[in-house]
């Protein structure tokens, strides 16, 4: 996405949202080199491949969702909202251009991280735990609520707390293996 002023191709995203049909995103843009804001209509979630889940099963690609777990993951960081936006915007940017109908969660994820290992190394960490050994965005929720607590009262327990609690979850999917549940 370039600048229309002076065609740099470094702009950051300050608001999406939905356009006037639920086909069309609408974006504030502002441009890195110059300063100029301009607002952009992508008609893009209708081309947007298929995403196929880790468990197996298919959904379209939610960029909501992704946004909230990453919000989830800068939780209390020095991360702000542009910057977040930009990088689902670059997310979607990739998976639309890429030409494929279809793309893996894994690739997604793999490539938030990827962007977010640049933004903040304690978000970071936090999402790649998440990423690795939940299931849904609410049982990330419910740990970093336990991480708040315990760093409450011991700053240095958060760690331990979060291996722990990515061990439990690890253990528990096992387990549903070793039973033949589950996927
Ligand atoms: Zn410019």
């Amino acid at each position: 996405m370039r600048c229309p002023v002076c065609r740099n191709p470094n702009t950051k995203v300050l608001d999406s949202r939905d356009g006037r049909d639920a086909t069309s995103i609408r974006r504030r843009r502002q441009c890195e080199g110059c300063g100029h804001r301009f607002t952009t209509f992508e008609r893009i979630e209708e081309n947007l491949p298929v995403v196929l889940k880790r468990g197996g099963g298919r959904q379209p690609f939610d960029r909501n969702k992704l946004l909230g777990g990453l919000k989830l993951a800068c939780r209390k960081r020095p991360v702000k909202p542009d910057q977040l936006e930009t990088l689902v915007a670059q997310i979607e940017q990739w998976a639309f251009t890429r030409g494929d109908r279809e793309v893996y969660a894994t690739e997604i994820g793999e490539r938030a991280m990827h962007y977010l290992h640049d933004l903040d190394p304690v978000a970071y960490v936090r999402f790649v735990s998440v990423y690795r050994s939940f299931e849904s965005v609410e049982e990330f929720e419910r740990l970093l609520h336990e991480m708040e607590k315990a760093e409450r009262v011991d700053p240095e327990g958060q760690r331990t707390l979060f291996e722990a609690a990515a061990a439990r979850a690890n253990a528990a999917k096992a387990e549903g293996r070793d039973r033949g549940e589950g996927g």
